[in-house]
């Protein structure tokens, strides 16, 4: 193999013992038994827990930690999540449900998303969480339905800013952005909400999603922070939360290292003391989703055939894009990469360098597209050996197709 070829992150969440992968302190072959089939999606709560331990203790205590529950909308992670953060990020009714099933109080849940409905706007207020306001018509529709209800609704204006997250894997901020207010209507926007009889409750700047880079993480951050000191001057109430996104990555491909939270918790600790000479009282929160859980999961798929067309091998599993769209290149990727690989129950025993021999992971689908690891240097494996892709925690069977193909869904385990 070529040395200077880039290699995946070491996978240093998950232990091997006698070659088969650990997962929530259970062999792999176990858990398939456990689980009754395959594929599946293994969380592991251990792994949960030592990140947002470690994410706490990086960051100053003072920032709130959100969890965005689109990332990973199982009830149990959420349920799990809410022992462990301070607020739930929910972006359609049905999260909402799942986020108030769990003992997060109903006021650290805020709602956010373009074109929620007046059925999702009445559930959020009934709730008594807070609205994350996309537009000014969304504001006048939940201020009608407060009326209805003779309820007053609780609001946050997101704002879509007036930069952009540079090098961040998904920009959902700055230009023309179907998210939030722009920037520069807010004033008015923020003077209307106090005459329409809204409880104003802060503000939601959120500008980008999967950035690896804490220069670009930490130049949003200023840039927020500054964006929000703005804006306080026309809101109608003090601003109580502040919400300042996030867009911590993981490293998913080839080359890519883990974010270093050093210099974004440093900047933090110096931006906090003037954010509360600025703007007495206002909590600060980030919102994070995959950071908190997509290096805590696997998906697991068995191998179902093996074939060679042509000289190249190709694996052939029980589940595939199917299951897990973003592994298959398909989720907004540009280029397709592999996520990192490896087969489960043949892991690399200390000491021992395992032949490897370079193969294709293929789901069932009758679609090119449904490629889990293309040419991929890996243990040799058969029918019945288990492929586990990492860094699955995150944006897996919810953000995937799973009625492609007419296929079974793929189970969920938290471990
Ligand atoms: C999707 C989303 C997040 C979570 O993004 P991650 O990359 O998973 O951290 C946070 N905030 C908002 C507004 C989102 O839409």
């Amino acid at each position: 193999m070529n040395s200077n070829r880039p290699v995946h992150t070491p996978q240093r969440h998950f232990q091997a013992v006698d070659g088969c992968l650990m997962v929530g302190g259970m062999p792999l072959t176990r858990l398939a038994e456990r689980v009754g089939s395959t594929p599946f999606f293994a969380y592991d709560r251990s792994v949960i827990k030592k990140r947002v331990a470690e994410l706490r203790a990086a960051l100053p205590a003072a920032i709130e930690l959100h969890f965005s529950v689109k990332a990973n909308p199982m009830p149990a992670v959420v349920q799990l999540m809410s022992g462990l953060v301070d607020g739930f990020d929910v972006a359609s009714a049905s999260e909402l449900r799942v986020a108030l099933d769990t003992t997060m109080p109903a006021g650290e849940i805020s709602f956010a998303g373009p074109g929620k409905l007046d059925a999702e706007l009445a559930q959020a207020i009934a709730a008594g969480v807070v609205l994350s306001l996309e537009s000014p018509n969304e504001a006048r529709r939940a201020a009608a339905i407060g009326d209805r209800l003779g309820l007053t609704p609780r609001v946050l204006l997101r704002v879509n800013p007036d930069f952009e997250m540079k090098s961040s894997g998904m920009k959902m901020g700055g230009g023309a952005k179907q998210f939030g207010v722009d920037a520069e209507a807010a004033p008015q926007l923020l003077r209307e909400i106090g005459a329409m009889g809204l409880d104003f409750h802060g503000l939601q700047i959120f500008s980008g999603s999967q950035s690896l880079s804490a220069e670009t993480i930490v130049d949003a951050q200023r840039n927020t922070f500054e964006l929000a000191q703005r804006l306080a001057e026309h809101a109608p109430a003090p601003i109580a939360l502040l919400n300042i996104g996030g867009g911590f990555g993981i490293p998913y491909f080839p080359g890519e290292a883990p974010l270093d939270l050093a210099p974004v918790s440093e900047q933090l600790a110096a931006m906090l003391p003037r954010i509360s000479d600025a703007l007495p009282g206002t909590r600060v929160a980030i919102e994070l989703g995959r950071y908190l859980v997509g290096e805590a999961g696997i998906y697991v798929t068995r191998i179902t055939d093996r074939k060679v067309s042509r000289g190249q091998v190709f694996l052939v599993t029980d589940g595939g894009m199917n299951h897990h769209l973003a592994a298959s290149g398909n989720l907004g990727q540009v280029i397709r990469k592999n996520y990192p690989v490896a087969i489960g129950n043949r892991m690399a025993v200390d000491g021992e360098g395992a032949a490897l021999e370079t193969v294709s992971v293929v789901g069932p689908l009758c679609t090119p597209l449904d490629t889990l690891a293309d040419r991929m240097p890996l243990p040799h494996a058969d029918v019945g050996d288990l492929v586990v892709v990492f860094q699955s925690g995150a944006y897996g069977p919810s953000a995937s197709p799973a009625n492609f193909l007419s296929r079974q869904p793929a189970a969920e385990v938290l471990v």
